[in-house]
């Protein structure tokens, strides 16, 4: 996306691609990512979330690969914020979900999700969950009440119906607390016409699973 993207990079910012750091600048430094491989390995680090948009970065970059590849040699799952972030609309452009598509393509074995639906983007959120095998989306902050007065209760539960119909594999229960409610979250989940064993898996089997958790 350039300068006719959906969002209006600040005053100051050069056109197309901006960002703080040198192109070539690793994301992270090495010795971190060998901290993340031993913790990988032990099963110390189950997941790891980056935030694009917080930090100026494009997932697709050269710079995050290094952490990609940990990541699929153990099968963990990496967590993206996606969507609002600091209410300053330029800041999605870097977290979109077609960006993260970008990501799913590069490693089709790297299970990646997108947090927070990627709101208010659900339905670009939705076409890329239904047409990437490995990308899921968590709903954490779907219930906080801006975001419902944003993009509408209705359309919120419409598009998790949705995909929760084609591939209910995908949708991952979240709540982003203490900034929302945990019950809210789960009154959002009880409320969606789906059966009892769609909930269950959306409330607790898609992550028990993607994220390997041990189940009692
Ligand atoms: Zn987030």
């Amino acid at each position: 996306m350039g300068t006719n993207s959906l969002f209006s990079a600040p005053p100051d910012a050069p056109a197309g691609r901006f960002g703080p750091l040198p192109a070539g600048k690793p994301l992270v430094p090495s010795h971190f990512v060998d901290k993340l491989d031993t913790l990988a390995g032990t099963g110390d680090i189950i997941g790891v979330k980056l935030y694009p948009g917080f930090e100026l970065f494009y997932p697709d970059e050269d710079r995050c690969q290094a952490i990609y590849k940990v990541c699929a040699k153990h099968d963990i799952p990496v967590v993206f914020h996606s969507g609002e972030t600091m209410n300053e609309p330029w800041r999605e452009e870097y977290n979109h979900p077609h960006e993260i598509a970008k990501v799913a393509a590069q490693f089709p074995s790297l299970k990646l999700i997108v947090a927070h639906f990627s709101q208010p983007h659900l339905a670009d959120c939705r076409d890329v969950i239904l047409s990437n095998a490995n990308v899921y989306a968590d709903i954490s902050g779907l219930a906080h009440p801006d975001v419902t007065r944003i993009c509408g209760t209705e359309v919120i539960l419409s598009i998790l119906e949705e995909v929760a119909s084609q591939q209910p594999e995908k949708i991952l229960f979240g709540t982003d607390w203490p900034i929302c409610s945990v019950g809210e979250h789960l009154k959002l989940v009880r409320s969606l016409t789906v059966s009892e064993e769609v909930k269950t898996l959306i409330l607790s089997g898609n992550a028990e699973r993607v994220f390997a958790l041990e189940s009692d």
